[in-house]
């Protein structure tokens, strides 16, 4: 059996739903039993959220404009590539009915003037659940026996809104007895990634960019022979190919580095994509769907051999918090009570470096969240601040952490060199260092500034456009 998912700009256009229906094809070739996943068309995850937003601000005009345009982009495919009326009829009234929703979802949103993490994932949900019934009627027009699913009928979270987790053993349960019978029946079922539902059946998202992640965790569940991340670029690459066009496609890694890449910015892979499928022992390919014959990555728990740094990965609109005096040096518990006071907060510390002097703690948290931490931790430290024990607390905005990531660094000697030799001798400034235990990653911070141009001096600096 093969999970095949397709990411928004697979499903951005006519064009892309074409590509897309022949990956699905192609891949019936291979296996009797596929499975799809898809996204919502590219753009419309962000529209939906934008125009809940704005009815929170009281603009009712924004999913107004969005339910025209929403409805023009989907109609537009099905008038393409759906040659039978009724059943575009069926869809296009499908699509009518689903933006009706947005709309008394806003207008409700905009009559309490808030918009709750629970409504947020009803309304960002919507997207899917017009791109799989429309993927299915391509796939259908095709000769493919293709049926679309609703994921909340399938995949049972727990109910942190906008990042829920599944609950795995429920899940396989209800994926199993939903889809096997489809399979068996040699049909395709077309799930809606990106959603899910509480035991109680109220919607839930895993977070922006999930349905990646969706696609593992029904393969898991499936016992799938491989699960096939289709998007717009060739698998994964050395390092983002809009920022670096010498990229080039990874055609190895082991699920840590995988992990890594994800965790520190590579966007071509949602974070979780890989908990599943280690636990089973998944491969994961990553192809691209506008050249599906090009490189590709294959990803599983092999640790190969072949170079030592493989990709330089980045996250950006970060701030860099520091804690710092003299008079800290012996104090206990100050380092446990400022990430006491930062988890008090709800926010998740990206980094942590502390110099061995104990004169300071920094650490790495989005921008959004900074005034806010550094606030309270000025609370918190009230009597420290008054006593000169600590001096100051402050935050850096506009800083980006960089990640070198590749297995292959583990025990090699010279690496740390070549990097900072890399940046000292381009005049590009490393505010803070950090390395993973697992020795599979060095991350620095940078300024916003000297992001890009430390991207392309560090891949240069380790050959990775000769890779493969
Ligand atoms: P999808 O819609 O298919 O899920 P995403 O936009 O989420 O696609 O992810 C694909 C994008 O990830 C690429 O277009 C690319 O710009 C970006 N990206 C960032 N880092 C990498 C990397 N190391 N390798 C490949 N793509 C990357
Ligand atoms: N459509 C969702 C998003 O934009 C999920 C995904 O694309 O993976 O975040
Ligand atoms: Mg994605």
């Amino acid at each position: 059996m093969l999970v095949l998912k397709f990411g928004g700009t697979s499903v951005g256009s006519p064009e892309a739903f074409a590509h897309a229906a022949d990956a699905v094809i192609g891949a019936r070739e291979q296996d009797r039993q596929v499975v799809v996943v898809t996204s919502a068309m590219s753009g419309v995850t962000d529209a939906l959220i934008a125009s809940a937003e704005a009815a929170e601000a009281g603009d009712l005009t924004s999913y107004q404009r969005s339910q025209s345009e929403l409805l023009d982009r989907h109609r537009e495919v099905a008038e393409v590539l759906v040659s039978d009326e009724s059943e575009r009829a069926t869809l296009v009234q499908w699509f009518q009915d689903r933006l009706d929703e947005l709309g008394r979802l806003c207008q409700s949103i905009a009559v309490l003037g808030e918009l709750t993490p629970r409504g947020r994932d009803v309304v960002s949900g919507l997207g899917e659940r017009m791109s799989a019934p429309l993927l299915a009627s391509v796939l259908r027009d095709r000769g493919v026996e293709a049926r679309a699913v609703e994921a909340t009928h399938l995949i049972v979270t727990d109910d942190r809104f906008g990042e829920a987790a599944p609950i795995m053993d429920a899940t396989c349960k209800k994926a199993r007895s939903a889809l096997l019978p489809v399979l068996e029946r040699g049909a395709v079922p077309v799930v809606t990634g990106f959603i899910g539902a509480t035991e109680r059946g109220i919607p839930t998202t895993l977070g922006r960019g999930g349905s990646d992640y969706s696609a593992s965790i029904l393969g898991a569940c499936l016992g799938a022979e491989e699960v096939q991340i289709w998007t717009d670029v060739n698998g994964v690459m050395t390092a983002n190919p809009k920022t670096v066009p010498e990229a080039r496609t990874l055609p190895r890694l082991s699920y840590t580095e995988a992990a890594e890449m994800a965790y520190f910015g590579a966007k071509v892979l949602h974070p979780k994509t890989l908990l599943p499928a280690v636990e089973k022992r998944i491969p994961i390919r990553v192809l691209n769907t506008f050249n599906p014959d090009g490189p590709s990555t294959l990803i599983t728990g092999e640790e190969n051999s072949y170079g030592t740094v493989k990709a330089i990965t980045s996250i950006e609109n970060l701030s860099i918090v520091n804690v710092e005096g003299r008079g800290m040096m012996g104090v206990p518990g100050i380092a446990a009570r400022t990430f006491g006071t930062v988890a008090r907060e709800g926010v998740s510390v990206l980094m942590i470096s502390q110099a061995s002097s104990e004169q300071s703690i920094c650490f790495v948290i989005p921008q959004k969240d900074s005034q806010r931490v550094v606030k309270s931790l000025e609370e918190e430290m009230t009597r420290e601040l008054a006593r000169r024990q600590i001096d100051r607390i402050y935050s850096i905005d506009d800083i980006v952490i960089l990640a070198v990531v590749g297995a292959g660094m583990r025990g090699t000697p010279g690496i740390a060199a070549r990097l900072f030799g890399a940046m000292g001798s381009n005049n590009l400034n490393v505010i803070a260092i950090a390395q993973g235990s697992s020795e599979a990653n060095i991350s620095l911070v940078v300024a916003r500034d000297d992001a890009e141009e430390s991207i392309r001096q560090i891949h240069q600096a380790f050959e990775l456009d000769k890779v493969g």
